[in-house]
This record gives C-alpha cells, structure tokens and sequence, in this order.
C-alpha cells in the first residue's frame, strides 16, 4: 500500500493548539496533580510536606519550580524502602489496570482511564512519524517487564494497523516474517533492524524487493545520523524517532519536517539545569523533566529523566505547535543507556562487590559497529571460593550474572590486580552519536 505518510494530524486541535491555550491546560492540570498526588499519595505527601507545601501552594503552572525534584534513584530508594510501591500509588490497587516493571526495578500502576489517554498519545505520536491505519507493523519491542511492546501494540491497535508482536531475538526468523507476512512498517530499535537487515542478506533475502517495510518507528536508543541513512539506504524506508523512557513512556515525536521531536501535548516539560536545578531557556542544554497530569496510579511530578536535550520553539513546517527537542544529548548524570535499557554504576558495583577476589573496576559503552557493547574490566585474583580460580571460567559466571543484575549483557575481561588504578563510579561512554 502506497499512502501519503507526509501530510495530516491523528488530533489535529491539540496538535495545533496556541500557546496561550496550552498554557491554560498546564495550569489547570499541574494544579490537579499536584492535589492529587498530595492528596492520595504517602509517598508524595511526605516530600511536599517536608518541602513545606500544602495542595493550595500550587495555583498555576508558574508555581512549578516550588515543587521538589525528583529523580529516578529517589524511586528506587522509596520502593525498596517500602515495598512493593514505596507509597506512590494514588488509587486502591483494586484499581490499576495493570503493574508494569520498568528497569530498575520500578513498580508503577496504571488504571484503565489513564490507558485510553496513553492510546490516543501513542496514535498520535505513531501518526506524526508515518505510520498509518491500514499498515502491518512488525513489532519488535519486548513484550514482557517492560512497558514498550504491549504498550506500543495497543497505540498501534487504537490507530487502526495490524500488529505482528514479534519482540527480539532470533534476527533471521524476523526477516523471513516480515517477508513472509508483507510487513510495511517496523516499529523497534534502529540497530535491532540494522542487524535484521545484515542477517536478511546473508539468508538471501533482498530487504528492499522481497521486504515491503515503508516506514519504521524507533525509539529506546539514540539514531544517529549515520544509522538513519544506513537504514534509509538499507530498507528504502521512511525512518523516523520517537522519545520516551521506560518509566514516563512516550515523551516527544519527529514530524514529516525531520528536524527535532515535538513534545506529546499532554505532557508538562521542562528542562533543567543539572547543576543549579533551574529551568533553562529555549536553546540551552537541560535535563528532560517530565510531568504527567494523566497519571493518577503512580503519578510522574517533576521526574528528572537524566536524559540531556536542547528545546527549539522555532515554528515547525508540518503545523503542530508542540516545542521541539532538538536532539537527546545523553545522560546527564551516571545512568547509561545500553542497548536501549538504563545501566547504572550502582548495579555494576553490587554485582562486583559479592566477590572478595574482584578488586577495582572500569565499565565502557562503545558501538564499534551497529550494536552497543558493555565491558566490565575487574581485577581478579581467581583465589575466590564462590567463582571458579581458573579465569575464563570466572569471567563466563560474570557475564551470566552481571546479565541478570543489569539485564544487558556485558563483555567481561578479567585482569591481574594492580592493573586498574581506581574505580570510575561511572559508565565510561565511548560511543559517537553524530
Ligand atoms: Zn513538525
């Protein structure tokens, strides 16, 4: 099916909204949330108690910068505090719809109303980068824990395509399908479909005449440009990003214009300072800070999501009036995003620190070619009772366990004491997003 991808809105009165009206809807919903969460929520009244707030402070969205920050580890601290939802929870569980597990783990609710909004955000989002009802989409996002593939199949649902929930793994096995089943748009990671596209080639499958993919939809890790082009070239497809993070889902999408992701309209965001935790101005570098007035379950005030970006309120050729980030810069603090999943250092060191015979450490994240690579260098006196002396059989119990900490998998290389000067606190980030 050959259909105009270029043109059109899946809502166009919010996707063109002025300023001034949204504003008013960020003052009305910042000020719902805000009772809300105080409201229902213990872990959220007791942050804003301490911060010496009462639901009547916030009266509108320029009462913003009164409410505290919060930031992923912050979660992670409260829920194992207080398992399993830290007091987050802002309706009887009876309520929530489902519980899904974003990486960390996080444990976040959601309720059935809240589901119809997050549809009608992803149909939406989907239909500003091409997709249209009427496509087969080979769905490549995991499906289980995590939020991206079911979440994304029923945006894909809502908007009236037909899904093919493949998830990952087995590359030429999604080839054959996708060949197979005439699949015209993609939805995954960009190097999940590069690799696709190499595994096709050498199965003998021409993946431009035997596949008919037009556009695909990626997101969950950065698109160079370099990668954008290898795609375009590789597939003859529309290639387009979206940007989101496990836990606050969908945050911004490209257009037909291709020159930065219009912000979901739903969504309150800012961009803040990593050293003095002001918001910055259009054109500065900040940290994507998100509010989602939508979600009442486990609600998302003012969450840091470590991830860098630079917004452009420039007009946008394609007519949505959503400001725009530019390009997502990174992580602005230790959390590293491997293969599409965050990594922090923490969860390295745990894992390293069950051990006394592994000393100092050093973690690296390179693309040396289309796929990330994590390596874990530890020194290693192979004297241990609870991994194996000999080394190489040391580093594969490491690599299986390290797969189960942080839910990559990571290259381990072992080597003698002495050899690592000090531990980086840190992921050491090699990879060259162009
Ligand atoms: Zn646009």
């Amino acid at each position: 099916m050959k259909v105009d991808r270029s043109k059109g809105f899946w809502n166009e009165p919010e996707e063109t909204m002025s300023k001034e009206e949204k504003r008013r809807l960020d003052d009305k919903k910042l000020v719902f949330i805000f009772k809300h969460a105080y409201n229902n929520s213990p872990f959220y009244k007791k942050l804003y108690r301490e911060a010496g707030l009462t639901p009547e402070d916030i009266k509108s969205r320029d009462d913003i910068t009164r409410i505290p920050l919060l930031t992923k580890p912050e979660l992670q601290e409260a829920q194992k505090k207080d398992p399993p939802f830290g007091g987050l929870l802002g309706v009887p569980l009876t309520e929530l719809s489902e519980i899904f597990i974003s990486p960390g783990p996080i444990y976040e609710g959601g309720t059935a109303e809240e589901d119809e909004k997050l549809l009608e955000a992803g149909a939406k989002a989907a239909f500003s980068c091409g997709l249209r009802p009427g496509d087969i989409v080979h769905n490549s996002f995991l499906y289980h824990l995590v939020p991206a593939g079911l979440g994304l199949h029923l945006c894909l649902r809502r908007m009236g395509c037909t899904v093919i929930p493949v998830g990952i793994g087995q590359t030429i096995f999604q080839a054959i399908i996708m060949r197979d089943l005439g699949a015209t748009a993609y939805a995954g990671t960009p190097s999940f479909l590069a690799m696709i596209g190499e595994e096709a080639k050498k199965g003998g499958i021409d993946p431009i005449n035997d596949l008919k993919l037009e556009v695909g939809l990626f997101t969950a890790e950065p698109l160079p440009e370099s990668l954008r082009k290898h795609l375009v070239d590789t597939f003859d497809m529309i290639v387009r990003q979206m940007y989101g993070t496990a836990d606050v889902g969908g945050i911004s999408r490209e257009c037909p214009e291709v020159s930065g992701m219009h912000l979901e309209e739903t969504l309150v965001v800012e961009l803040i300072d990593p050293k003095t935790l002001e918001p910055v101005a259009p054109g500065e570098e900040g940290d994507v800070t998100v509010t989602l007035p939508h979600k009442l379950a486990s609600p998302f005030i003012r969450f840091r999501t470590g991830d860098g970006s630079v917004l452009s309120e420039e007009k946008c050729g394609c007519g949505r009036t959503a400001p725009k980030l530019l390009r997502i810069l990174g992580r602005v603090d230790q959390l590293t995003k491997v293969k599409g999943m965050f990594v922090h250092p923490i969860n390295i060191k745990a894992t390293i620190q069950k051990h006394p015979e592994l000393g100092n450490y050093e973690a690296t994240v390179d693309r040396p070619e289309l796929s990330d690579v994590l390596t874990i260098k530890i020194e290693f006196e192979g004297t241990g009772e609870t991994l194996p002396k000999d080394t190489i059989e040391a580093q594969k119990a490491l690599v299986d366990e390290f797969k189960e900490n942080i839910r990559v998998k990571a290259e381990v290389e072992l080597v003698p004491k002495g050899l690592i000067k000090k531990t980086k606190e840190q992921i050491i980030d090699l990879r060259k997003f162009d």
